[in-house]
């Protein structure tokens, strides 16, 4: 039987994509994607519009949100929520929680990148997020390329907004724990987000998942914008040993921005279980 061309990682304008959820729900059936989810950065306001697109073009669509969640010592670690509830109130108050952080992080960032010669930050990224609370490293990034400092948002994040450089800042996200539980009182799935992008040892990965999967996690990205041969490798191997459900998303973020595009990843490798057999 053919793989489902299921797509359950991307973001729209709504946080960091550049293509409003409709565009972007067009764009992933015009690719041939037969599932899809939009998952933005601690935000579900996208999920409406992309639904009734969805839904217009007889393309299947889970809700998704991808929560920005501190882990260890100072880590930051992104868990997909698929399949849940939107109303409910205790995911939605957490959501806001998380956003309401952003704006001040964000301040602080500038002020770090005022001192290495980056000025009007804030006010530069903020333009580009439209809305405070949803203001991320991704939209510095841009501004940062308007200025001439980079010739891409790739080398940006490189030289100023990758951990360890001048313009990043360390912030407190929603705890693990927190967000598995608006996720489950949601009835939705958590998955781990592109395992392959977190800087853990292989024994920091192994508690970070083991805690994951005790507090009711069952999924992770196997297939990822951000894997490699190698990181599909590992990851497929930490499915089969956690018994985890494998996920499959682009983290598509818009046209010259990805490394791939809407649902033009590799399959799943075949005995690995996909997280969508626990979607309706
Ligand atoms: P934030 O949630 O504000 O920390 O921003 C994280 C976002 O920055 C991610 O979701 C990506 O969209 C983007 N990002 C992080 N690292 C990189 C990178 N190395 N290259 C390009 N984009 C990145
Ligand atoms: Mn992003
Ligand atoms: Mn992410
Ligand atoms: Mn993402």
């Amino acid at each position: 039987m053919k793989p489902l061309n299921a797509d359950l990682h991307c973001h729209s304008s709504v946080s960091d994509g550049l293509l409003a959820p409709a565009d972007l729900v067009r764009r992933a059936h015009g690719n041939g994607v037969e599932l899809l989810a939009l998952t933005d950065h601690d935000e579900i306001g996208g999920l409406n519009e992309a639904a009734a697109e969805a839904a217009n073009l007889g393309l299947r669509f889970a809700s998704g949100v991808e929560i920005s969640v501190s882990w260890g010592d100072d880590q930051t670690v992104h868990i997909v929520a698929l399949g849940f509830d939107p109303t409910h109130t205790p995911l939605v108050d957490g959501l806001a929680q998380v956003r309401g952080g952003r704006d001040s992080r964000a301040m602080r960032m500038a002020a770090e990148l005022d001192k290495v010669g980056i000025h009007g930050a804030y006010a530069g990224a903020l333009k580009y997020a439209g809305n405070p609370a949803l203001i991320s490293r991704s939209h510095f990034a841009r501004y940062i390329v308007e200025l001439g400092h980079a010739k891409d948002v790739k080398s940006v994040f490189d030289w100023w907004l990758a951990k360890g450089k001048p313009g990043y800042v360390s912030h407190p996200w929603a705890t693990m724990a927190d967000a598995l539980a608006w996720i489950s009182g949601a009835g939705g799935v958590a998955v781990v987000a592109h395992p392959g992008r977190y800087r853990l040892s292989a024994a920091e990965m192994a508690q970070m998942l083991s805690a994951f999967k005790d507090l009711g996690g069952i999924g992770i990205e196997v297939m990822s914008g951000s894997h490699n041969e190698e990181h599909v490798r590992e990851y497929a191997h930490l499915a089969r040993h956690y018994g985890f459900l494998a996920s499959r998303g682009s983290d598509f973020h818009g046209p010259g921005e990805s490394w791939v595009d809407l649902g033009r990843l590799p399959d799943l490798p075949a005995d690995l279980v996909p997280v969508w057999t626990r979607l309706n």
